[in-house]
């Protein structure tokens, strides 16, 4: 794309008035005019003259409020006032570069958006709001509209920073625990700091501002020095937390393997692991995040929602999928039958029985059949299955006044007893023999197919569109995410998928699924667009940037996961490598997990557009995929 010299002077100064004039502190917020044309005066009221007349959607720099008048900067460099009513305020989320040559501005979020205007290399713009990669910013002319995320890069603050370490934290009008409540702010949010003061620091949130205790946020510095948060006090303080737990409580692990951490937060220090069907007892409690003494006497963080109580053991609705790699079940009073996923290999779990209250055989008219047979009643029936555990059916039923267990596996099953006779606790270890000791046993995925997100009425967001059929990204983007999700099954893997279809997560929502049951890795797929349809090739995205502590500390892994699926993506695939790109995308940077950005094929190149188009290259395109992901693990 072409641009005359004329328009590129127009834009350096362009560039520079932003720079000098208009742009305010990242984390403030800016005015933009809601009425059709607006007096601005040179005084608070309507007694004052008029100094100048400004138009619906122009944007403002907000100066000091008096009462309901706002005196405000415009763009002009002239001061003067304005009815708040006039004025809508919208926080600037951040500050970014452009960086591509001469990028192009859009109506909405995405290329298939009217062109707004363009903007060049080194321009400097404030962002308002982040959608699908794509971020609301402000030109003068066009007023709001949208550029693409991966075109411009995060400007680098004169500010200090702050980012939340609590799940929830107070902001107080003065700085310190005495001053009154003025809003909160969540896990991870950032704000410029505009003050310091003993350990407090000011924020602005929208249009409130107020002070935050130093003891639950790190302070990001300008040179880019972190001081990090201290490992919050267990109860009380500024944070959410309660006391309210009682200090003996016992819950009982539930995921596969669970990361003990020196704080309540899923970016603090693994300090230990515990296994599914361990026992934790349960010392203080701050948000989603329980305190634990483990058995050995470590002391630590684990999330709540990888946990059950104890004594309230749900047993699945019938006929459903087991959720957390662990089935638990109480067959009758006291007795409790359980199925954990002991690092990728399935353990039975007997509680409350003495030996001779349960027997073990195998069906002799099925080989893959292992029967648990049981004194006493059964209390419920259940049928499920834990299929990443190679077992195919689990039922649960009285039979002749007795219980039965049944549980067929896709192997034959042998099984080695421990049994402990203090606890009454029947520890069966089900041989896994070769049909276990797949290369992605024990690992949970989450694949994220790339938009289709559901927007205000109600329609979905395409993602890019092919130039020459007419391929929809959303479309094409599943459909490789569903053939994944089948290899890494079969591989063994653990699959979440985000949607399947539509969803009305967010970018962060989409990366909080990965979050929130600690997966190994996530992968987003999507396919390319560019304006030069000649562009063509394979890419995978990531991010780890050294200003973000937690994916600077997989700086590795993330690389490692880009490079192998790169590779064996091209080798599959056989379009050109394009090699592997680091950039900000949302999902990327929301991870607190390894991820990757797979941008599969071109829709703008006609040739990949038709193979994109085809059920067999976009079987290779996920065969590549999962072999990468494959060797990332080995
Ligand atoms: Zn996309």
């Amino acid at each position: 794309m072409k641009i005359k010299h004329r328009q590129r002077w127009f834009f350096c100064i362009l560039a520079a008035i932003f720079l000098l004039v208009s742009l305010p502190v990242w984390g403030a917020a800016d005015g933009f005019v809601t009425g059709s044309v607006v007096n601005v005066r040179s005084g608070a009221g309507t007694s004052y003259s008029i100094i100048a007349k400004v138009e619906a959607g122009q944007r403002l720099e907000l100066l000091e409020r008096s009462g309901d008048w706002q005196k405000v900067s415009l763009h002009t460099g002239q001061a003067g006032w304005m009815h708040v009513d006039y004025i809508q305020a919208k926080e600037v989320v951040k500050k970014v570069i452009v960086k591509g040559n001469v990028v192009n501005l859009r109506t909405g979020p995405g290329t298939g958006y009217a062109k707004a205007d363009q903007v060049s290399s080194g321009t400097s713009l404030s962002v308002y709001q982040e959608k699908d990669d794509w971020y609301q910013v402000y030109v003068n002319g066009p007023g709001l509209c949208w550029i693409a995320g991966w075109l411009v890069e995060d400007a680098v603050s004169s500010t200090s920073y702050i980012v939340v370490k609590t799940e929830v934290l107070n902001v107080r009008s003065g700085p310190g625990t005495n001053y009154s409540l003025a809003t909160k702010i969540g896990m991870n949010e950032k704000h410029a700091v505009i003050q310091e003061d003993n350990g407090w620091y000011k924020i602005a949130i929208g249009s409130v501002q107020g002070w935050v205790s130093g003891d639950y946020v790190d302070v990001i510095r300008p040179d880019g020095q972190t001081v990090v948060a201290p490992n919050p006090p267990a109860t009380g303080g500024e944070s959410e937390g309660n006391a309210s737990e009682p200090s003996n409580k016992t819950v009982v692990v539930n995921g596969g393997v669970v990361n003990v951490r020196s704080a309540g937060s899923l970016n603090a220090q693994v300090v230990a692991k515990v296994y599914a069907g361990d026992r934790l007892t349960v010392t203080g409690q701050q948000g989603d995040w329980y305190q634990v003494t483990l058995a050995n006497g470590t002391k630590g963080w684990v999330a709540n929602w990888l946990t059950n109580p104890e004594g309230t053991l749900s047993i699945p609705q019938d006929n459903s999928t087991v959720e957390n790699d662990v089935l638990i079940a109480p067959i009758t009073d006291g007795k409790v039958f359980k199925i954990v996923n002991d690092r990728g290999r399935a353990v039975l779990v007997l509680e409350g029985w003495n030996t001779d209250e349960y027997r073990i055989r195998q069906d002799s008219g099925t080989e893959n059949t292992l029967i648990l047979e049981m004194d006493g009643a059964c209390e419920r029936n259940y049928t499920g299955k834990v299929t990443n555990l190679g077992i195919t059916e689990v039922s649960i039923k009285p039979v002749s006044g007795k219980g039965q267990i049944r549980l067929t596996f896709t192997f034959p099953p042998a099984t080695a007893v421990v049994y402990d006779t203090t606890n009454k606790v029947a520890r069966i270890q089900v041989s896994t023999g070769t049909a276990q000791t797949k290369e992605l046993t024990g690992k949970t995925i989450v694949v994220d197919p790339g938009h289709a997100s559901v927007q205000p009425g109600g329609w979905l967001d395409p993602g890019a569109i092919g130039k020459r059929l007419g391929l929809k990204e959303k479309d094409v983007n599943l459909s490789v995410s569903l053939k994944l999700k089948t290899l890494l099954e079969n591989a063994g893997a653990r699959v979440v998928m985000t949607h399947t279809g539509s969803t009305n997560l967010s970018l962060a929502g989409r990366a909080n699924v990965a979050n929130s049951i600690n997966a190994d890795i996530f992968v987003s797929v999507h396919a390319n667009y560019n304006n030069n349809s000649s562009i063509a090739g394979h890419s995978v995205y990531y991010y780890a940037p050294s200003s973000n502590q937690v994916l600077a500390s997989q700086r590795y892994s993330r690389q490692k996961l880009a490079t192998m699926v790169q590779r064996e993506m091209v080798k599959t695939g056989g379009r050109s490598d394009l090699g592997t790109k680091e950039s900000n995308f949302a999902v990327l940077r929301e991870t607190r997990v390894p991820s990757i950005l797979v941008e599969t094929a071109f829709l703008s190149n006609g040739i990949e557009e038709a193979m994109l188009a085809s059920d067999a290259f976009r079987q290779k395109l996920a065969e590549g995929i999962s072999n990468g992901i494959v060797a990332y693990f080995k």
